[in-house]
Parts: structure tokens; sequence; C-alpha cells
């Protein structure tokens, strides 16, 4: 290169360190908006309080909004948190497939966006992180076929807007599709239950015991909501504790029914984890820093950089792990 040109070269290369500068005037304090699908929902509220105390140790304020369940409010919100001028968006998304206009916007405003537990599609995002859905599918499968090796099985699904739900099919699938082709089981129903809704989970798990002349041997449930409605449902019939349940997330009432036997099982995933993890990925992003991501997964509009973090079985025998990890108190658990 001749003199002329690498001076050129080094205007050039002030000028963008300079724009960038001024694009993430706030990389020192970022703002974070943090999109929640549903904070009426016990876990979405851990993840909002240990993302917060994280984010405030980065130096970052968090705005937090909760969209109820509601597609249009979470849209809503997300625009008012570009007008504010967040320098990224933090989403658990309540539908994976309707943010793609207001991401489009938020990425003409240079915020970056980082989708949290579930993965946003078809959309531009930079990142994604979560824990391994499709481990937490054959961790469910897994806990209930060691009780019940055979017999009738009904799979309860999670949202159909969530894509979660999808990839824990999946998983589930993996486990139990070649004890069907062996002729162990017999998947006797299957449905996804709108917004993860405990009374709806009921009102099949009572439909399909009724259809089954109440012969089910197990439910494969996504999540300890749903896994709830089932074993109230199980329980009217008298079969609450002889149905193996399957569950996720060590919801305090669930870990109290896998401790009296009602529940087979949990999938404790350690939300400080996640959510300082989050609180970090976001941080760095308004700083044009390199995450240490360890996965990606397309989304329909690109390969999306993730981070993926272990989830962990639980069951009667090793509870007291939820109390060692500062989850729950050994009071809690015990009353
Ligand atoms: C999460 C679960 C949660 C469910 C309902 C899923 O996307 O991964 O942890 O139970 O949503 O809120």
């Amino acid at each position: 290169m001749n003199t002329k040109l690498k001076a050129l070269a080094a205007i050039a290369g002030a000028v963008m360190a300079l724009s960038s500068c001024f694009a993430h005037a706030d990389a020192k304090n970022p703002k974070i908006g943090f999109s929640i699908d549903d904070l009426r929902v016990e876990r979405w509220t851990r993840d909002r309080d240990f993302f917060n105390a994280e984010a405030e140790k980065l130096g970052a304020k968090v705005f937090v909004q909760s969209a109820d369940a509601s597609e249009q409010r979470q849209i809503a919100q997300i625009e008012n948190l570009i007008s504010r001028g967040v320098d990224v968006l933090v989403i658990v998304p309540y539908n994976a497939t309707v943010l793609n206009n207001a991401i489009r916007e938020a990425k003409k405003a240079k915020i970056k966006v980082l989708s949290y537990d579930r993965l946003i599609l078809n959309a531009d995002i930079d990142a994604y992180i979560s824990f391994d859905n499709a481990k937490v599918g054959e961790l469910q499968a897994q806990g209930v076929v060691a009780l019940k090796p055979k017999g009738n099985y009904y799979l309860l699904g999670g949202a159909p807007t969530d894509n979660n739900a999808k990839m824990l099919r999946e998983g589930q699938m993996k486990v139990l599709q070649p004890l069907v082709d062996k002729g162990d089981i017999k998947i006797v129903g299957k449905q996804w239950v709108k917004d993860w809704s405990a009374a709806e989970a009921m009102t099949i798990v009572e439909n399909a015991l009724t259809a089954n002349g109440n012969k089910i041997d197990a439910i494969v449930a996504s999540n300890d909501g749903t896994a709830g409605g089932a074993i109230q449902a199980l329980t009217a019939q008298k079969l609450g504790g002889k149905v193996p349940v399957s569950g996720q997330d060590a919801d305090l009432a669930a870990v109290k029914r896998v401790i009296a036997g009602t529940q087979a099982m949990t999938v404790y995933k350690p939300l400080k984890l996640i959510a300082a993890e989050a609180a970090k990925l976001a941080v760095q992003l308004v700083r044009n820093e390199k995450p240490a991501y360890n996965s990606s997964y397309e989304n329909g509009m690109k390969k999306v950089d993730t981070l993926l973090l272990k989830p962990i079985p639980l069951t009667k025998a090793n509870v007291n792990l939820l109390v060692e990890d500062g989850f729950y108190t050994k009071a809690q658990l015990s009353n």
C-alpha cells in the first residue's frame, strides 16, 4: 500500500471507530431491555431477579417488561424499549414467529438482540442462550421410562408458539421411538398445551383418561406447570403416584410433589447460571466483545450463535442438590 492509501485507510479506520463509539455511547453503562413472555409464571420471576442482579454488577441498567402471554403486547413493549434507546434487547418470546418486524426495527437502530431460553425464528437476532432443550426432553422421557418401561404413554407437549416445545418433543421421541418400535411402549395420545396452561393440561388428561378407560401408564409432561395439571386429573381418578409424570423447572410445588411421590421427576435448570451468562452476553454484545459460544442453531433466517447450558435430572434421590445450590432453603422443601 502506498503512503497516501495508508493514510486514507487510517482515516477511515478512525471514522469507523468514532462512529461505533457513538453507536454504543453507553457501552460502559449499557441499557438493557428485557422483554419477558410472562412474569406471572414462577420461573421467569427468578430469571428476572438473577438477571437484574448480574447486570447491575456489570454496570448495566435493565428495563423489564412482561407481555403476559400476548404477542401484540410483546411487540408494543419491544417497540417501546427501542424508543427508550436501549443498547440491547434480551427477549423471551411468547410467539417465536411474530417478532421479525420488531427486530428489524431494533437492528435499524443498531440495537443488539439476544434470544433468551426460547429461540426467535425467522429474525435477524445476534445470539441465543438456553439450556439444551432436546436434552431436557430426553431426560424427561428417560425419567418416566425408568419407572414404566412398558405400557401406554401420553405425551403432554408445551405451547405450540414456543420453539422449545418442539425441541423437547424431539428429545423425548429420541428415547421413546426405539421402545415404540420394539412394541414395549404405545403412545395412546399427544397434545400441545396452549400457553403451557396447567388448567388446559388438566382438561386434556381428564379427556385422555376417559377416552382410554383410565389405561394410561405414564405421562411425559414437558414442564412442571403442565405436570401439575396432569397430576390433578390423575389424583381425581385415584391414580396419583401410580402413573409416573415428568416435568421441568424444579418449581417449588413440583419439587414438593417429587418428594411426596406424585411426580416422578423434574429437570433442574440452574436459573442463576442462565441469567448471569445472559447478562454477561448482552453486555459483551453492546461492547462488541466476542462471547464464548458453544453451539449454533438455524432459526430460518440465519445460523444463530448459541450458548447452551446443561440441564440436570432431579428425582427424590438428588433433591438436596437444590438446597446445596441455594435454589431453595431446606425449610422451603420440608413444609
Ligand atoms: C421454558 C420452560 C418453561 C416454559 C413455560 C419454556 O420455554 O424452557 O422452562 O416451563 O417455557 O413457561
